[in-house]
């Protein structure tokens, strides 16, 4: 089946939290197969992760896909915050590893008790119920993984551990996603990888998306935002066409779903999903 869905972050306001319930409001309109919600550094972020997906839970028809990193937690902790999610009746979870905090980049220090890759995270939570696990894909390579072998060996060790599915980090050029997938199945791993759809708008994201995701940004889409510089709509209009140009080809060339970042925004992710819907390779989303 072929999925389509959308990932928000918990935010931090009074204000945050109600552009992000409008968004959410209008995304559960269309019945998507399920929305995500990341998992901060720390601190307030992460109870508030919990908070927004235990609400989408209860108070919307929605499926929500809980986030969660091994940083800074030990395991007892990690095996507590599950168990919060099960009583939930949340039954989905994004396992990563995640960053180190304050400086993405920094060395990674995993905590005393706790685990140093995401592959023992994914071991817990299949040891700890009936869960549906997602885990992360990297479509130009984990920036930390020293050659294609162990990155590819190491995502492999994820599925074996039990992952249900990957969802990739954002990119910007479909080959890097077709030649992880053909690598990841030349590896004997045949789970679905959706592929993440970032809408790039602003020509001031790039750098952005370069420091947070070492994702190429193609020339061609970054002259054409540079040329919208002065007028949002132009840029905004660039970044949709773009995505949508990307997602169609995605579908046309059999990936397995479509995942959105709204920004907690859904106007950029809906228009684009809308001319995916209307295209010719939207005919088995249309199906669904
Ligand atoms: P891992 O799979 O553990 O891999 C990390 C590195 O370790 C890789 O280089 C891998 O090759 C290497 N490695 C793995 N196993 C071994 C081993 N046995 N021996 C040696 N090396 C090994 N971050 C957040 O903080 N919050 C979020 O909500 C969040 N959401 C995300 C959603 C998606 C879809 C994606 C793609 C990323 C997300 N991230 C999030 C970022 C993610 O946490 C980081 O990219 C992190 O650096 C990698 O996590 P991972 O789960 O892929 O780690």
């Amino acid at each position: 089946m072929t999925t389509f869905s959308f990932e928000f972050f918990p935010p931090k306001t009074a204000k945050g939290e109600r552009t992000l319930w409008e968004a959410i409001r209008r995304i559960e309109a269309l019945a998507p197969d399920f929305v995500s919600v990341t998992y901060g550094a720390g601190g307030s972020s992460r109870e508030r992760t919990i908070d927004v997906t235990r609400r989408i839970a209860a108070q919307t028809t929605l499926r929500p896909v809980a986030h969660l990193t091994a940083v800074g937690h030990s395991v007892a902790e990690l095996r507590q915050i599950i168990g919060h999610y099960a009583d939930a009746g949340i039954r989905d979870v994004l396992v990563l590893r995640g960053d180190p905090p304050g400086d993405p980049k920094g060395p990674w220090t995993a905590h005393p008790d706790g685990f140093r890759y995401a592959y023992e995270l994914v071991e817990l939570v299949r040891s700890l119920g009936d869960f549906r696990i997602g885990v992360a894909a990297f479509p130009e390579r984990h920036p930390r993984s020293a050659d294609w072998d162990s990155d590819i060996r190491h995502f492999v060790a994820k599925c074996r551990a039990g992952a249900d599915y990957a969802i990739t980090q954002m990119f910007f050029r479909v080959e890097d996603y077709l030649r992880l997938r053909d690598r990841v199945a030349a590896a004997g791993c045949d789970i679905p990888i959706i592929p993440e759809i970032m809408p790039a708008t602003d020509h001031r994201q790039i750098a952005r998306f370069a420091e947070l995701s070492d994702a190429a940004f193609p020339a061609v889409l970054a002259d054409r935002l540079h040329a919208a510089r002065d007028n949002a709509l132009d840029g905004y209009r660039v970044g949709v066409e773009y995505a949508t140009g990307m997602a169609e080809r995605l579908l046309a060339e059999g990936a397995p779903g479509l995942h959105y970042i709204t920004l907690n925004k859904s106007t950029a992710a809906l228009d684009i999903h809308r001319n995916v819907l209307a295209s010719p390779s939207a005919r088995i989303l249309n199906a669904c």
